[in-house]
């Protein structure tokens, strides 16, 4: 017994001692390693954390301290990142499970700081981005998918080669806890990223997409297509500040409603553009106009004689359909092909819906929301109408937007759920 109690007091001066290297090493990471307890276990066959105890078998820590302490170092890295990157419920699919094993290793490999770097990392680096590639971003699902082709020897070299933890005790939800230690972490990182030179470009990659806020696309609709926000002709009621830091802090959200009108307009327009140089995008946007569509009717706005221009273009205006009754909605979706397939420039709608609004076709402009993939020229001139551009981006690309625009990204998954 005294033999186990020395073991387990030796083990647990090394992870001390390696907790405060890391903590050294990767500032990021100081307030996730001090809210983790740390803990020794005779018997724990492979580490793991749960996202409040990182357990470890002393034998095992005195083993890895011996031929390499940062092993040690690593292995509480490794279980840290985890948790700041928000990996939940492990162990359903081992695919999934390898891809975060991947990312993790990857990002510390990145940053290849002196306490966490071991051996074997050109061979790591080299494997990851060859699947991240081939997945495009370094998104877990994405990276699984991937993986699922590899060959069976291939796998079991790479689970020999990225497996440091047990992922079962992992928690099947993430805490606020970590939500904030991951965006504190952000911060963080962003603040001094130059320190850290370009290694740092992965880690904030990887923590852009943990943090990417999980829009409820639905109710951005809901709210954008039924809330009157006529800022500009009300900005002495309006904290105009604060709806536009909330635009710019969360995700271009609007913190709060604009005030409501009493003198509700009879006939009200709304204009749905789709981007149609994209090629895979029909289901998307079938998808996002029945969802446009349920929003306007269950609003009401049906009754009072709303009109729905839905808008095809790529770099030219390609069809305007007018959509006023749920039958006109219907006949639109029966038929639906997108036309297109040129280059992408969100101008000529504006122009077009600018010219329709001069002439008189559309009264009581409500808002334009412009459905796309990808990056298209912007107009230079804020619109007289609240426009919302909603990208379309499985890669979780960052999208840059006029201050004037509001901005969602959803992914493909999001639409057909
Ligand atoms: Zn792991």
């Amino acid at each position: 017994m005294v033999a186990t109690t020395d073991l387990s007091e030796a083990a647990s001066a090394v992870l001390s001692n390696c907790g405060s290297d890391l903590c050294l090493d990767l500032r990021f990471l100081t307030r996730a390693v001090l809210s983790l307890e740390v803990r020794t276990v005779p018997g724990t066959v492979s580490p793991w954390c749960d996202g409040g105890t990182m357990v470890l078998d002393p034998e095992a820590v005195i083993g890895m301290f011996r031929t390499d302490p940062r092993l040690v170092t690593r292995t509480m890295a490794h279980m840290a990142l985890h948790c700041i990157l928000g990996h939940t419920g492990g162990g359903d699919d081992p695919m999934v499970e390898l891809a975060r094993d991947m990312v993790v290793e990857y990002v510390l490999d990145s940053l290849d700081s002196p306490h966490t770097s071991v051996d074997g990392r050109d061979e790591r680096m080299y494997t990851c981005e060859r699947i991240f590639r081939r997945a495009g971003a370094p998104v877990t699902d994405l990276v699984a998918e991937q993986l699922r082709n590899v060959s069976r020897w291939q796998m079991d070299d790479m689970l020999r080669t990225f497996t440091r933890d047990d992922h079962s005790r992992h928690p099947v939800s993430v805490s606020p806890m970590w939500d904030d230690l991951s965006k504190q972490a952000m911060t963080e990182v962003e603040a001094f990223s130059r320190n850290l030179e370009d290694r740092s470009g992965m880690l904030m990659d990887v923590l852009r997409i943990r943090n990417r806020r999980r829009y409820d696309y639905r109710s951005f609709l809901r709210r954008f297509m039924t809330t009157r926000s006529r800022i500009r002709e009300n900005l002495d009621e309006f904290d105009h500040i604060y709806y536009t830091y909330g635009m710019s802090v969360y995700g271009n959200i609007p913190l709060i409603d604009s005030l409501e009108y009493s003198d509700t307009p009879a006939v009200e327009g709304f204009v749905i553009a789709v981007d149609t140089s994209g090629s895979t995008m029909r289901g998307p946007v079938m998808r996002f106009l029945e969802e446009a569509f349920e929003v306007l009717r269950l609003s009401g706005l049906g009754r009072g004689g709303a009109e729905l221009h839905v808008i095809q273009c790529d770099d030219e205006v390609r069809s305007d359909v007018t959509v006023r009754s749920e039958g006109d909605m219907r006949r639109l979706m029966a038929g639906f092909e997108l036309v297109g397939g040129g280059g992408t420039d969100f101008r000529p709608v504006f122009d077009h819906v600018d010219s329709l609004v001069a002439d008189g076709t559309i009264r009581n402009l409500r808002g334009l929301m412009y459905f796309t993939d990808g990056m298209g020229t912007f107009p230079t001139r804020r619109p007289d109408y609240d426009t919302a551009f909603v990208f379309c981006d499985d890669m979780c690309a960052e999208h840059a937007v006029p201050p004037w625009a509001m901005r969602i990204v959803v992914r493909t998954g999001d639409l057909i759920d």
